[in-house]
């Protein structure tokens, strides 16, 4: 591990040292001389030459010097870890999805403005290359057809993992909220989801596909596409049609085709962005709490036509 050598340097911690952290997180702050990646909580081991705690707990109270963490672990055990940090006057930035509940997104988010320090719900989806143009370009046009898919292989991307299949877990709405929060991000009118057909495995707490239907309340046709059965490529894509051109989105966010025509796209990544936001709003004392994407996950489970599917097993 190569932490930044500048004195001036931020001291993060990361909570839950797993697929992600090392991934992505890690590998974010190494680069970034705004941050030093100063200690881990981990129950697994934590990150070689940073010092490491058992538990936030030890970890908050040893390390009072750390002003920032990063909470890394899946979504249910989030919120407990997020009240403790918040509590301890540390800044705090979130995983995707910001909670396995709104409400408890909505009660950090009180929290955190009680205690006077910065929440940062993340999206990484939303750092990737493509977003950020295409929110650009669909500003002052009218879109009449959105379609999103969202199809990846469950046992490519989340081997093993238990907590997917878990309420809370999300399930393929761990990779669906992504395409949800590069949607509210970018689409100029609001949207609120009509129907949902939800596939649960018979032996699984959580869908393994979903199919959504939303509407503008004016006549937009969109739908949306998730399943974790596919095989061979992933699909990650949305397709917008609007009253003047057609835009598509492809791999997650990362290509941008206007009217057929691929656009070329400045790339810093995703989870470097990411840091960047996080340094700049704990900068400016200010939080960025945006719950849209889990209103709609939260929605399609509440209007969900739910089917029984296959077994499924690892
Ligand atoms: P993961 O590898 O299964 O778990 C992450 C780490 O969290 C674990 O290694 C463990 O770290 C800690 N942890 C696990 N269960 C815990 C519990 N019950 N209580 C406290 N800590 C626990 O998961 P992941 O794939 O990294 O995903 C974590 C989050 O990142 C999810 O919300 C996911 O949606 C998001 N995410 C994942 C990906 C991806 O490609 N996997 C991509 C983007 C976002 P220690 O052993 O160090 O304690």
């Amino acid at each position: 591990m190569t932490a930044s050598s500048d004195t001036n340097a931020l001291a993060i911690a990361i909570v839950g040292v797993g697929k992600i952290a090392r991934d992505q997180h890690i590998p974010a702050l190494a680069r970034d001389p705004r941050f030093q990646l100063a200690a881990t909580a981990s129950r697994s081991g934590g990150v070689q030459g940073v010092e490491t705690f058992e538990t936030l707990g030890a970890l908050l109270a040893a390390r009072p010097d750390i002003p920032a963490v990063s909470l890394c672990m899946p979504p249910v055990p989030r919120f407990a870890a997020a009240r403790e940090a918040i509590a301890a006057g540390r800044h705090v930035m979130l995983e995707k999805p910001p909670g396995a509940s709104l409400a408890e997104v909505f009660r950090l988010e009180a929290l955190a403005r009680q205690a006077g320090v910065t929440l940062f719900a993340s999206w990484h989806s939303r750092a990737a290359a493509g977003v950020a143009p295409a929110r650009e370009w669909l500003a002052g046009r009218r879109p009449k057809r959105i379609r999103i898919d969202w199809k990846e292989d469950v046992r490519k991307w989340h081997p093993g993992q238990a907590w997917i299949w878990e309420p809370g877990g999300l399930g393929v709405f761990d990779p669906g909220i992504n395409a949800l929060s590069i949607l509210t991000e970018i689409c100029p009118v609001p949207l609120h989801l009509t129907a949902s057909t939800l596939t649960f495995p018979e032996n699984r707490a959580t869908p393994i596909a979903a199919d959504l239907t939303f509407t503008d309340g004016d006549g937009l046709d969109a739908t949306a596409g998730f399943d974790w059965r596919q095989e061979g490529g992933d699909i990650w894509q949305m397709e917008i049609d609007t009253d003047a051109g057609q835009l598509r989105l492809l791999d997650g966010g990362a290509r941008l085709f206007i009217d057929g025509q691929e656009t070329t796209l400045d790339d810093t990544g995703e989870y470097p962005t990411l840091y960047r936001q996080f340094g700049q709003l704990i900068a400016e004392g200010r939080s960025d709490v945006d719950a849209a994407p889990l209103i709609h996950v939260a929605d399609a489970f509440m209007l969900g036509r739910h089917l029984r599917g296959d077994p499924f097993h690892d």
